[in-house]
């Protein structure tokens, strides 16, 4: 389900916001990402693109950024250059456990997602792209919903979306973060330096 719209509000930073990152999540994702509109964001720039839906390739595995849409991704990374990107995913019920356990850690290699609220989860992009083509200071988020969402999930998804298409700043961006959810920004901070070294929470 491709979308693309790019709201531009003069200097600022850029921010990417991508859905339908693999499988058929797109479909989910696009509703969510629709929503964003010119008066969520105050300056600078948002892109948003949800991508076609491809085959299922975690982006954990080096695979997914060698295949069709992975080099969709790379390619609007470099071309946007965002200070703030966001990846824009759902999962299925099934897998909520496997993605916020701690078995994540020895299973995946990765930190557990972290729930917001209402089955809405955070963390760090794949650490494949996070410390490559990414700098310290820029964000790098993955959110996830279920697919095919509740209202109340969806509403939190999108929340957190706006917020962070308000933000002009990293700083800015913790600062709403930490209002709506300061243990799990706490949580977030921790996961990052005993994963990342010095980093901060996203
Ligand atoms: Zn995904």
């Amino acid at each position: 389900m491709s979308y693309f719209k790019i709201i531009d509000k003069g200097d600022g930073i850029t921010r990417l916001f991508l859905g339908g990152i693999h499988g058929k999540e797109g479909l989910s994702t696009v509703g969510a990402l629709q929503e964003i509109g010119d008066e969520d964001v105050t300056s600078g720039k948002l892109v948003i693109h949800n991508c076609d839906e491809s085959p299922y390739v975690s982006t954990l595995n080096h695979d997914y950024y060698q295949s069709k849409v992975g080099k969709e991704v790379l390619y609007l990374i470099n071309h946007y250059q965002p200070k703030i990107y966001v990846e824009a995913h759902c999962y299925k019920n099934e897998n909520y456990l496997k993605l916020t356990s701690p078995q994540r850690w020895t299973e995946s290699k990765v930190p557990p997602l972290i729930e917001l609220e209402s089955g809405v989860l955070i963390g760090s992009a794949s650490p494949l792209i996070r410390t490559s083509i990414f700098a310290k200071d820029d964000v790098c988020i993955t959110l996830e919903m279920p697919c095919k969402p509740t209202k109340k999930s969806l509403d939190v998804y999108i929340k957190v979306l706006r917020n962070i298409a308000a933000s002009g700043s990293r700083d800015e961006l913790e600062k709403h973060m930490i209002d709506l959810y300061p243990n799990q920004v706490e949580t977030a901070k921790k996961y990052a330096k005993e994963f990342f070294g010095n980093y901060p929470p996203f």
